[in-house]
């Protein structure tokens, strides 16, 4: 009985326990939801109300609490960098830039936010009002660090799509966080360097932008910069608009000067699997025992004018304004970009065209169907190197004899006598056989085929007199015109340093787009693809 009467007080107790229980369940469930639900609608409101007051934005402008705590951080920094003696004026400019940051970040998201409210909610192709509209916030990675932007959006029946009018205004792409700013840097840190290398560079400068980021956007922007090329050079196709051309270009009537053009070539390493993972690239390469890459040519080619051509004070030959052309697609491509930069550079006005390029066939073909009355020059110093090469396996490399044999010949070539050139080789090739015969034979074709394009008399005469002192004003002129294709040849340099590094693979998307932005750079024309981008003052020479 008491054992009955123990039990049953027991489990009311039990029950009156559990019961307690699932009343302290219940109710902290009941807090939680109502925490969730509060912090939800403080949430939301918070959301609203950052929504509310980005849609006031009508100016950029700092409140008089921000200005008074920025002035203050500022001048507690310095105070610090004063209080330590050793630290120079390097730690002042990063101390000062680190203190702008945020004052400048929160000035440019408001700037952006007043154009992006300012901005009609109208289709940008058929400026009808859009429907559905909704506001969506947006991040964006600017010089100045992360901006948040709001923006209204909307749909255009028309077109069939979501409209964000305000993101075309602000020059923001699809699918990159990139400001315009931002877009111009990483293209052109990529077009000098490395992407692994351009983070480092850039972060320098206070930008942070990753490796695959760089790459990425630089790519974006060299797609863009073909896309921009490819309509200036649609202004060839019609008589019309080359006329249209001439005239912006020509400007104010210049005395009669030589329009000078270089044309050469290197070769690039592309990768023909290119998007393969490193293992997939070693497995082909185990089952190809060989890379699987290839080696194509790159046309480049750089146009100048002969009175833009001068010499510095240590008597370096030194061209003050040059425009560049450079792909890798073709050589008729390659003449296209000539064409357009030599229009830029006055074609129209100039008296005659002088064409300069070392013995390449493809090179004379493309000039005789583009600059059909261009006078052609062979590079004398390549020319000079072929007989020299003549010497040194008739005679040993660098010898008295081979010098001595090699004189009159080199004398001839510099007088435009290739007849008596010719001769004497012909003559040579008539003593000697074997290898050796057709290594000379090789040169009597190599001369043969360039003879209507050794003209260098008259330059070196006129080199000569003024020298002397007395050279005439035609001579003057004359004594200027380059006899070799120097300048080309730095050109292709310049290029192969970036592309050309050790280890280096490119894919033909990959190349093209970088050396399309470096070509815009080279031109002046940056500001075609970033319009604040401002043209700099000094050639990139
Ligand atoms: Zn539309």
């Amino acid at each position: 009985m008491t054992i009955q009467t123990l039990g049953s007080h027991s489990t009311r107790q039990i029950q009156k326990a559990q019961r307690r229980e699932q009343k302290a369940q219940r109710r902290e469930r009941r807090d939680l939801a109502e925490a969730i639900l509060k912090e939800g609608a403080a949430q939301a409101a918070q959301a609203a109300a950052q929504l509310a007051a980005a849609l006031a934005v009508e100016h950029a402008h700092l409140t008089d609490d921000e200005l008074k705590d920025w002035r203050r951080d500022m001048e507690e920094r310095l105070q610090k960098i004063h209080q330590r003696p050793e630290q120079n004026l390097g730690f002042i400019e990063e101390e000062v830039a680190r203190g702008c940051r945020e004052p400048l970040r929160l000035l440019t998201e408001r700037a952006a936010q007043a154009k992006a409210n300012a901005t009609p909610t109208q289709c940008p192709k058929h400026h009808t009002p859009l429907e559905r509209t909704r506001m969506l916030a947006r991040s964006i990675d600017s010089r100045f660090g992360r901006l948040k932007i709001y923006r209204p959006y909307g749909w255009c029946p028309e077109c069939d799509i979501w409209h964000f009018p305000a993101d075309l205004v602000l020059g923001l792409n699809k699918n990159s966080p990139a400001s315009p700013y931002l877009q111009e840097v990483t293209a052109l840190l990529n077009t000098k360097m490395p992407s692994e290398q351009a983070v480092e560079v850039a972060s320098r400068f206070g930008l942070e932008l990753s490796r695959c980021h760089i790459h990425r956007e630089a790519q974006r922007q060299g797609l863009k910069a073909q896309e921009v090329r490819k309509t200036q050079l649609a202004q060839l196709d019609s008589w019309e608009r080359i006329q249209e051309l001439a005239a912006q270009s020509d400007g104010p009537a210049t005395g009669p000067f030589t329009l000078v053009i270089q044309i050469d070539a290197w070769n690039i390493r592309e990768r023909d699997d290119w998007g393969r993972t490193l293992e997939a690239r070693q497995e082909a390469l185990r089952q190809n025992k060989e890379a699987p890459s290839k080696w194509h040519w790159v046309f480049v080619a750089t146009v100048f004018r002969l009175d833009h051509r001068g010499t510095t004070a240590a008597g370096r030959p030194i061209i003050s304004q040059r425009r560049y052309a450079c792909t890798r697609l073709s050589i008729e491509d390659l003449m296209r970009q000539l064409y357009r930069q030599a229009i830029d550079c006055r074609l129209g006005q100039a008296q005659d065209v002088l064409v300069i390029a070392d013995g390449a066939l493809w090179i004379w073909n493309a000039v005789k169907d583009r600059f059909s009355n261009a006078r052609c020059r062979l590079d004398l110093y390549h020319a000079d190197e072929h007989l020299w090469t003549i010497a040194h396996e008739l005679y040993g490399k660098d010898t008295p004899e081979a010098r001595q044999w090699v004189e009159p010949l080199l004398k001839a070539l510099h007088r435009d006598n290739t007849a008596g050139l010719i001769q004497s080789l012909t003559d040579i090739a008539a003593e000697v056989q074997g290898k050796l015969g057709k290594k000379v034979q090789e040169q009597i074709t190599y001369f043969k085929n360039n003879q209507n394009r050794i003209h260098y008399r008259d330059v070196l005469a006129a080199r000569k007199a003024l020298k002397k002192g007395t050279a005439t004003d035609q001579q003057k002129i004359k004594a200027n015109e380059p006899l070799g294709s120097g300048a080309i040849e730095s050109t292709c340099r310049q290029y192969q340093c970036r592309f050309k590094r050790t280890g280096q693979f490119w894919s033909m998307e990959g190349d093209e787009a970088l050396m399309c932005l470096e070509t815009f750079w080279r031109n002046n024309r940056w500001h075609d693809l970033f319009p604040h981008a401002k043209p700099p003052t000094l050639a990139n020479n």
